[in-house]
């Protein structure tokens, strides 16, 4: 079953608009998808408000409507990819007063708020940023919340600069403690295809981390393109069920209202 339980309509600030959570589902459909989550964007900070929706509430009506328009058609799961619930008690409250079949948990900002991405890596300790990034990881997983450890290797895809290239292999204490942390909480740990478009041009996370998660007992993965167009709905899933399959797992983790599943790859 090819499955993409990551991506992005117009409703995260990030994605191409327009972009209507219908016009997703279509392109799914004729991707071939038998099961997609549409997981848009609402990230917690240290010192502000939630940002990166456009309109939180619509988003989650829109996503709704989209899902009781393609039943029988496509299986449609309303997710969203929340930022750093540990960030700010409005994430936990958004939680209770919103349904969802399943929540993504990224770290996209560091403490300062500011994205990982906009870092300028040129002038910073790599090492200590890493060291950093790990234990707000950690931080994250303890408060909970979420179904979904995304993109691990974010900051793989993003540090790179003249002279450095970004490695987890020097981090393996801290990725087994994120790791064990993620086994016993029940998240399923995410494959996700956006390091295609990176300078990497492979799927992640790297395979050490894979290693260490099922050594350590993981035995649920999700996928996703982590789509942000409407042209690239589904790119990668294949690559990260063929790299799941690599390392011994032969099922998808599938939430429908907050539950977990295993969906044969
Ligand atoms: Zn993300
Ligand atoms: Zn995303």
């Amino acid at each position: 079953m090819l499955v993409d339980l990551h991506m992005h309509t117009e409703y995260s600030m990030d994605a191409q608009s327009p972009q209507t959570p219908l016009a997703k589902a279509r392109a799914a459909c004729a991707r071939g998808l038998g099961i997609i989550a549409i997981t848009d964007h609402l990230d917690f900070y240290h010192r502000h408000g939630p940002a990166e929706n456009r309109d939180i509430e619509g988003c989650v009506q829109a996503v709704r409507a989209a899902k009781e328009a393609f039943a029988g058609r496509l299986e449609l799961l309303a997710g969203i990819e929340l930022g750093q619930v540990h960030a700010d008690p409005a994430a936990d409250a958004f939680l209770r007063t919103h349904a969802f079949d399943l929540v993504i948990g990224s770290l996209h900002v560091m403490p300062n708020d500011l994205d990982i991405y906009f870092h300028d890596f040129a002038s910073l300790d790599c090492d200590a940023f890493l060291r950093e990034y790990f234990a707000q990881v950690l931080a994250m997983e303890r408060h909970g919340g979420f179904d979904v450890l995304a993109h691990l290797d974010y900051p793989l895809r993003v540090m790179r600069r003249e002279g450095y290239t970004p490695s987890f292999d020097q981090y393996m204490d801290r990725i087994s403690d994120v790791l064990r942390e993620c086994v016993s909480r029940g998240y399923a740990l995410e494959l996700n295809a956006a390091g295609l478009d990176g300078w990497q041009k492979k799927v992640g996370p790297p395979d050490c981390v894979l290693y260490e998660y099922r050594r350590l007992g993981g035995r649920r993965i999700s996928i996703g393109s982590d789509s942000h167009k409407l042209s690239n709905v589904g790119r990668g899933v294949e690559e990260c069920a063929a790299l799941a399959k690599r390392f011994g797992f032969d099922s998808v983790t599938v939430f429908r209202g907050r539950r977990p599943e295993q969906v044969p790859l």
